[in-house]
């Protein structure tokens, strides 16, 4: 059903009281090493809500290769299609301060996802339903997804890279920014903050696709493409303790649901369950929650 086009990495997550300043030591209270990567975040994700999916990627060499191959298996994830690299499998230094993180990635092998691995893959592509994309991988690369797949296409622009080409934005589907990443793609001096702004946002990039663009606690906001009215969609009050993964989570959310054929606003709704899911629990991909898990619609 599914192919995710993205990133893999190794996540090591420390536990800290709060960021280091520029020059200064500090000791975390606790480490975890696991899979991570918005990629591999995204495609366990899909996979735990009972998708069929495949992870177009690559890891490297090293030990850490074997730990991220192993989970991606175990979550059910398809990984024929991610290529073995000689050198590094892409590195993230996770320093969790509850519930936020501030993160540090290194590429590592995840660069070598290029436009022509991509099109030696097309087979997978061509095959999928939906394809989900991210920017932790080369952006040249979104060129040879959107021309390969002929299902539907979302891109997660995060991390923020800058503004990304017109033509390319308008070859997705549906484009699913964090309010920052949705300045940075819009180019504006200050990331947006009222619903209003982040509307305008949305519609000043004007690329044709639909946008659902998330607001961490305060939910998301649905911008429809065809010019109809934007929608808010307030998040689920819960107790959030680590909101990793929440966006990893909210993106899968939404293609499980439009693969089901819920109109976009119904398939938003059902992204703020899952990802609501996800922030009650510790971790990146272990807070992923089984369809099972989530709650009813009831006071959602
Ligand atoms: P990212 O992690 O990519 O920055 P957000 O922080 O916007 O993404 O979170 C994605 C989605 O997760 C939100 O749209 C919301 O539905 C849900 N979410 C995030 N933080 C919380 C929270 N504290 N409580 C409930 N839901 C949350």
């Amino acid at each position: 059903d599914v192919v995710v086009v993205g990133s893999i990495n190794v996540d090591l997550r420390l536990d800290v009281a709060a960021i280091p300043r520029s020059g200064e030591t500090i000791l975390a209270r606790g480490m975890q090493r696991a899979a991570g990567g918005k990629g591999a975040n995204q495609a366990a994700a899909a996979a735990r809500l009972g998708r069929r999916v495949a992870m177009v990627g690559a890891v490297g060499d090293d030990d850490a290769a074997a730990l991220v191959l192993r989970r991606l298996a175990a979550e059910g994830v398809d990984t024929a299609t991610v290529a073995r690299e000689p050198g590094s499998t892409g590195t993230a230094i996770v320093l969790w301060e509850r519930p936020e993180s501030t993160i540090v990635v290194h590429a590592g092998a995840n660069a070598a996802v290029t436009a022509e691995m991509v099109r030696e893959r097309a087979e997978t592509l061509r095959r999928a339903r939906a394809v989900l994309c991210q920017l932790e991988t080369p952006v040249e690369a979104l060129g040879a997804v959107v021309a390969t797949a002929p299902g539907l296409t979302i891109l997660n622009p995060a991390p923020a890279q800058g503004p990304l080409p017109h033509d390319l934005l308008a070859r997705f589907d549906l484009i699913v920014p964090n309010r920052f990443e949705l300045g940075n793609l819009a180019g504006a001096p200050d990331e947006p903050r009222t619903l209003a702004e982040v509307e305008a946002a949305a519609r000043s990039i004007g690329s044709g696709a639909d946008w659902v663009v998330t607001l961490g606690d305060d939910g998301s906001l649905v911008v429809p493409g065809d010019g109809g009215d934007a929608v808010h969609v307030p998040a689920l009050p819960v107790d959030a303790v680590d909101t990793t993964g929440a966006g990893d989570s909210f993106c899968a959310g939404l293609v499980d649901a439009l693969l089901d054929g819920a109109p976009l606003l119904e398939a938003a709704r059902w992204a703020t369950r899952v990802a609501a899911v996800t922030t009650t629990r510790h971790g990146a991909m272990d807070s992923l929650p089984r369809r099972d898990e989530i709650p009813e619609a009831a006071g959602a």
